[in-house]
C-alpha cells in the first residue's frame, strides 16, 4: 500500500474565501487541499508577522498522542491571542482524519495552525489549515543525546505576569528567535539551547521542555515562568509515577542541572532527547529510563 506522506486539510476557508457574515463557528469546514499548491494568501499575518497559533502533535501508527493536552493548550493559546478558534472539535476531526493516512507509518506529526487571516481586507476572518508528514529519525537524539548550551531568554521568570503582552507561554508562529538561538547553540559547537531568565532560573528549550532527574525523583521548571505546559512532560510524569518514581514541578537553577543524575529536552514528535552536555560540561546519561521513556512515548495512543 502507498503511503501518503505529506497531507493539507484547510480547517476554515481563507478570509477572502468568507462568505461576510459568516462567523467562523458557523463553517466547520475540513477541505482536503493539495501540500505542493499555494495556500496561504501573501497578505496572510500568518506569513507578514507571525500573528498565529500552532500546535505539533506527534502520530503513532495513525493515533494521535495526546491530543486533549494539545488542543487544551491550542485554545489557551487562541484566548491569550484574542483569536476565535471556532470549534474545537473540528480541529479534533481535522488531526484524526490526517492522522488515520499514517496507519502504515511507525512515526509521523500533523501541526494544525490558526491565524488572524488576510491584512487589508476589512475585518479579517481567521485562516486554518492542518499539515502533517512522516517524522524525521530523531535516533542520534533518543539514544547519543544532544549538546545544549544556557542562553539568557532576556526577560524575567515572572514574565508571564508582569508583561503578559509578551505571549510567553502561548505557542505563536512567532518562532523567528528560537530559531535563531538554535543557530548561536550551533555557532557555538551545540546542537540545542536552554533558556535562562535574567533573574537565572532555567526555563525551556526552543521547542522542548527540561526533565531532569534527581535521585528517585523527575523534576520540571513551572510553566508559570513564561514556558510551555508540555505535552510530553506531562505524559512522562503520569507513566513516571507508575514506574515508581516521584515527580516535582519546581523552581530550577544551572546548578542543579550540572548536579543532575540525567537530563532530557522532551517534546512532541522528537521526544526524549537526552542532554548529554551542558555550555561543554558532560553530565551523567541514563540509557535505561531514557529508552524506557521513548518506549512508552512511541507507544501513547491518545
Ligand atoms: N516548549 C516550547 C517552546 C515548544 O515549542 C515545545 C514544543 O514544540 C515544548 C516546550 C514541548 O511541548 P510538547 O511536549 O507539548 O511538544
Amino acid at each position: 500500500m502507498t503511503v501518503a506522506h505529506r497531507l493539507l486539510l484547510v480547517v476554515h476557508p481563507p478570509a477572502g474565501q468568507h462568505d461576510s457574515g459568516h462567523h467562523i463557528s458557523s463553517l466547520p469546514q475540513l477541505i482536503e487541499a493539495d501540500p505542493d499548491a499555494p495556500q496561504v494568501h501573501v497578505l496572510d499575518v500568518s506569513a507578514t508577522r507571525g500573528d498565529g497559533i500552532f500546535e505539533t502533535i506527534s502520530i503513532g501508527r495513525g493515533r494521535p498522542q495526546a491530543l486533549h493536552a494539545h488542543l487544551q493548550r491550542f485554545a489557551r493559546s487562541a484566548r491569550m491571542l484574542d483569536l476565535p478558534l471556532g470549534d474545537l472539535s473540528v480541529w479534533h476531526d481535522a488531526v484524526h482524519q490526517l492522522a488515520e493516512h499514517f496507519v502504515d507509518v511507525d512515526e509521523a506529526w500533523v501541526k494544525p495552525v490558526l491565524t488572524r487571516g488576510i491584512d487589508g481586507h476589512g475585518e479579517t476572518a481567521p485562516t486554518g489549515w492542518a499539515y502533517a508528514a512522516v517524522s524525521p529519525d530523531f535516533r542520534r537524539e533518543r539514544e547519543v543525546g544532544v549538546d545544549v548550551v544556557l542562553l539568557d531568554r532576556g526577560y524575567r521568570s515572572d514574565v508571564a505576569e508582569s508583561s503578559p503582552w509578551l505571549l510567553a507561554g502561548a505557542k505563536t508562529l512567532s518562532y523567528a528567535t528560537n530559531r535563531a538561538a538554535v543557530r548561536e547553540a550551533q555557532r557555538r559547537g551545540a546542537d540545542d539551547v536552554l533558556f535562562v531568565s535574567t533573574d537565572g532560573m532555567l526555563l525551556e528549550g526552543p521547542t522542548s521542555t527540561l526533565i531532569l532527574r534527581r535521585g528517585d525523583t523527575l523534576v520540571t521548571p513551572p510553566p508559570s515562568f513564561g514556558i510551555l505546559e508540555g505535552t510530553t512532560q506531562g505524559d512522562l510524569f503520569t507513566a513516571a509515577e507508575q514506574w515508581g518514581l516521584s515527580t516535582a514541578i519546581s523552581p530550577l537553577v544551572p546548578d542543579e542541572l550540572l548536579a543532575a543524575d540525567a537530563a532530557w529536552l522532551v517534546s512532541s514528535v522528537r521526544h526524549a532527547a537526552i542532554i548529554r552536555s551542558v555550555d561543554g560540561t558532560e553530565i551523567p546519561v541514563d540509557a535505561g529510563l531514557t529508552a524506557a521513556m521513548n518506549g512508552f512515548l512511541r507507544s501513547r495512543r491518545d
